[in-house]
C-alpha cells in the first residue's frame, strides 16, 4: 500500500467515525462538462432570481477556476432518510408540511465540524492545503459526488445513492493533495420518471433538468416575492421545500434498510397546524424554528407561505385568523391573507374590500383584492 492510499484510508476510516455514510474522492477536473450544462441553464433563466448563480458561474464551473491548486475533491454524505413518508402530510390540509431536510437541525451547521475535522487530519498527514464546502460556496457537489461514485444525478437533478436513495447531505472537501480517485457511478434511473411525473408544478423541462422558477422549494424558500398565482394552487399545504421527486423515487426502499439513522427530524416540526403557525409573532416564529433552516426565510416569507396553505385549506374555521394578517405591517404578508380569504371565503373578501383596499398603500395588495385569482 502507497502511503497515499493509507491516507485515503486512514480517512475514510474516520470519516465513517464521525458520522458520514458515504466517501469518495474524484479529481477537481473530473468533470469538464460542467461549465457548459451550467451556462445553458443561465441562459434559459432557470435560477430564477437567485443572483448569485450568475454572478458566481465562472468559479461554480469547476473547482479549479474556483481555486487553482486544487487537484482532488472528497465528496462525503450524511443520509437523512425520514421516518415516515413524507407525502402523507400532503393530505392533511389543516397541517403545514415542512421538507424533511428542515425539520432537523441546519444540516451546513452538522456538517460543518466534521468536515473540518476530517480536513484538518488531511491538512497534518500530508501538508496539503484544504477547503471546507457545504452547500453555501460555489462548488457542484452533485456532479462532483457522482464523479467520485457516491451515487449519480437522478432525473430529478438531486444526487441518488443506491444505499440512501434520493436523502443525503451533501459536504466536500477541496484539497491540493493528489488522492486516489474512485469511480463515478453510472446513472441507474433506467426507464424510470416517477420523479417527473410527480412534480405539482411540472419543474423539469426534460429529465436532467430544472428549471428553479417552478420548483416549489425555490418559490417556498428562495423566492423574495409573492408566489406567483399559477403555482399557489399547486403549493397545496407545503410552507417550506417540497419534498414530492425526492420522496417517490423507488431507490428509497433500500435507504431504510441500510441506514443507521444519523440524523432525525424533530417530531415536533412535523405536524404543525396551519392555525398555530399563522399567530407567530416574530419571537415565537424564531424560539419554534431555532437551529431549522426554516428560520432563515424570516416570518414575513414564512408567513407568505401559511396563508398560501390556508387559502388551499378549504377549512373555513381559518377565516378569523386569515382576517388578522389582512392588517399585517407587510405588504407580501397582507397580499397572501387577500388571497386566502378570498379563496376560502369570497363573500366575506367582497364585504371587506372597500374598507380595505380604501387604505391600501401597496399595489400589489390592491391587485390581490380584485384581479382574478389564478
Ligand atoms: Fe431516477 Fe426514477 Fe429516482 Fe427519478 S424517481 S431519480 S427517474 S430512479
Amino acid at each position: 500500500m502507497t502511503s497515499t492510499e493509507k491516507l485515503t484510508a486512514e480517512l475514510r476510516g474516520r470519516a465513517a467515525a464521525l458520522g458520514f455514510d458515504s466517501f469518495g474522492i474524484a479529481a477537481a477536473d473530473a468533470r469538464p462538462d460542467l461549465p457548459d450544462k451550467l451556462r445553458q441553464a443561465l441562459d434559459a433563466g432557470w435560477h430564477g432570481d437567485m443572483d448569485w448563480m450568475a454572478e458566481t458561474a465562472q468559479r461554480r464551473g469547476s473547482p479549479r477556476a474556483m481555486w487553482p491548486d486544487a487537484r482532488s475533491v472528497i465528496l462525503l454524505g450524511v443520509n437523512y432518510g425520514p421516518e415516515t413518508d413524507p407525502l402523507a402530510l400532503l393530505g392533511e390540509k389543516s397541517h403545514g408540511a415542512i421538507s424533511v431536510y428542515a425539520r432537523n437541525r441546519d444540516y451546513h451547521e452538522i456538517i460543518k465540524g466534521k468536515l473540518k475535522e476530517l480536513a484538518g487530519l488531511l491538512a497534518r498527514r500530508s501538508s496539503a492545503e484544504v477547503k471546507v464546502f457545504v452547500d453555501t460556496a460555489p462548488l457542484m457537489e452533485k456532479p462532483l459526488a457522482e464523479a467520485a461514485g457516491l451515487g449519480w444525478q437522478g432525473k430529478h437533478t438531486v444526487l441518488v445513492s443506491r444505499e440512501f436513495g434520493s436523502w443525503l447531505f451533501l459536504g466536500a472537501i477541496l484539497t491540493s493533495a493528489e488522492l486516489p480517485v474512485d469511480k463515478p457511478h453510472k446513472v441507474s434511473c433506467g426507464s424510470c420518471t416517477k420523479c417527473l411525473d410527480i412534480c405539482p408544478t411540472a419543474a423539469f423541462p426534460a429529465p436532467y433538468q430544472l428549471d428553479s422558477r417552478r420548483c416549489l422549494a425555490y418559490l417556498t424558500v428562495e423566492h423574495k416575492g409573492p408566489i406567483p398565482k399559477e403555482f399557489r394552487g399547486p403549493m397545496g399545504n407545503r410552507i417550506y421545500g417540497c419534498d414530492d421527486c425526492l420522496a417517490v423515487c423507488p431507490w428509497n426502499k433500500f435507504a431504510s434498510a441500510s441506514r443507521e439513522l444519523k440524523l432525525r427530524g424533530r417530531p415536533e416540526l412535523e405536524r404543525l397546524t396551519l392555525a398555530e403557525l399563522v399567530q407567530l409573532d416574530d419571537v415565537g416564529f424564531r424560539e419554534l424554528f431555532a437551529g431549522s433552516p426554516v428560520k432563515r426565510i424570516g416570518l414575513g416569507r414564512f408567513l407568505r407561505n401559511v396563508l398560501i396553505a390556508i387559502g388551499n385549506s378549504q377549512n373555513h374555521a381559518l377565516v378569523p385568523l386569515v382576517e388578522q394578517r389582512l392588517r399585517d405591517e407587510s405588504a407580501l404578508v397582507r397580499g397572501a391573507a387577500v388571497w386566502a380569504l378570498r379563496r376560502l371565503a369570497p363573500e366575506r373578501a367582497a364585504q371587506l374590500r372597500l374598507a380595505f383596499s380604501a387604505v391600501e398603500s401597496d399595489e400589489a395588495v390592491q391587485a390581490e383584492w380584485t384581479e382574478e385569482l389564478a
